[in-house]
């Protein structure tokens, strides 16, 4: 005999920028239309990286946490995935004109905006978790049939460098953040080592750790495992939480077929020592009845026959099809996720 699940309140999500931000679309998406049942006062709570942060220009820009804010907020540029639509790239010309350096990165008009509000209320002293709430009140508003609440994963300043090898430096190797590593340098040179700068030193944002431990349902999307969900883990305490919450904590592989779908997850996975296969990253978070973090991992139906191996870590597994092309195919993989974990 099947009996229905208990509807859903609270959901607490683990994301980086476009992975855990297109998945969170169609979390929402089941959330509204039912098909995963919800209360009414159901909400998303989003722990977002901030590893990725970088000063540039005078500027604080948080790329994950807008990522996250644009597009759920219904403000992101859908063929890039990430900054605004409609963007206009004239501040970033002038800035070039004038020789000012980096020009590599993107910074379009309509985003230098929120920029500039975030740095002024960081520089008057607000943390970044009210800074975010602030920005939020434009894009995530609390009115929202299923509201999102969005928290940076620490208030601190944590950097994700990557150390390269460069033949013309004295060492050999050059150490850049990760933001020249992607963006200027498209990933294409090997990541030797990665260093976290300020991690082990930070402490969770508010409200972080009691989103951990107070809700229906913890998720790690298919987001990077290493420079998203990996940092996100190793703000301390972040990782005992998931541990002892009574909640299920269940998870996707953004490894698809032996590959990332997008993005330089390969590199990261082989900097830390990790096979980029779908069962490796599942049993690199580990099976929280053997010490780790997870009651439940999907795999894409392409890789069901890593089933065993997961199974065998003491996972719950099971293979569907991960592509999020739409969001009622995302919103699949939700059901499918939380039918591993809460039966
Ligand atoms: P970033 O901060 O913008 O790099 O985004 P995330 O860390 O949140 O997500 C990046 C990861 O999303 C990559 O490792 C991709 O493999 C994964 N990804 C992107 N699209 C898909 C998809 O449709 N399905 C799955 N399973 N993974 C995806
Ligand atoms: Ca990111």
């Amino acid at each position: 005999m099947t009996s229905t699940p208990a509807p859903v309140r609270r959901v607490t999500v683990l994301s980086g920028g476009m992975g855990g931000a297109r998945f969170l679309q169609g979390l929402r998406h089941a959330l509204r239309t039912g098909l995963v049942p919800a209360c009414d006062d159901v909400e998303i709570t989003v722990v977002a990286n901030t590893a990725d942060d970088i000063w540039m220009h005078g500027l604080k820009i948080c790329p994950d946490l807008d990522t996250v804010m644009y597009t759920l907020g219904d403000g992101i540029d859908l063929e890039r995935g990430w900054g605004r639509r409609d963007e206009t790239w004239s501040v970033k010309e002038e800035l070039a004109t004038y020789g000012v350096e980096p020009t590599w990165f993107g910074l379009g008009d309509r985003d230098v905006a929120t920029h500039l509000v975030r740095t002024q209320l960081v520089e008057a002293g607000y943390p970044l978790s009210q800074v975010t709430a602030a920005l939020c009140r434009r894009w995530l508003p609390d009115s929202e049939p299923v509201p999102v609440r969005l928290l940076p994963m620490t208030d601190d300043r944590v950097e994700t460098h990557v150390a390269i090898a460069d033949p013309e430096a004295a060492s050999g190797r050059r150490v850049v953040h990760f933001q020249e590593y992607w963006v200027r340098l498209r990933a294409e040179v090997a990541a030797e080592t990665l260093v976290f700068v300020g991690l082990d030193e930070s402490t969770p944002a508010p409200g972080v750790l009691e989103a951990i431990g107070d809700t229906d349902l913890v998720v790690l999307p298919p987001s990077n495992p290493v420079v998203s969900v990996g940092t996100i883990l190793g703000v301390p305490g972040v990782r005992d939480a998931l541990r002892t919450t009574s909640a299920p904590v269940v998870g996707l592989s953004p490894i698809v077929g032996g590959a990332p779908v997008r993005g330089m997850a390969r590199q990261m996975l082989e900097a830390v020592g990790v096979e980029v296969s779908a069962a490796a990253v599942g049993l690199h978070y580990g099976a929280r009845s053997a010490g780790g973090l997870l009651d439940g991992w999907l795999v894409d139906e392409r890789d069901a026959d890593q089933l065993p191996a997961l199974e065998a870590g003491g996972l719950a597994a099971s293979a569907v099809p991960l592509m999020m092309t739409d969001h009622d195919a995302t919103a699949a993989m939700v059901v499918a996720a939380l039918a591993l974990v809460r039966p």
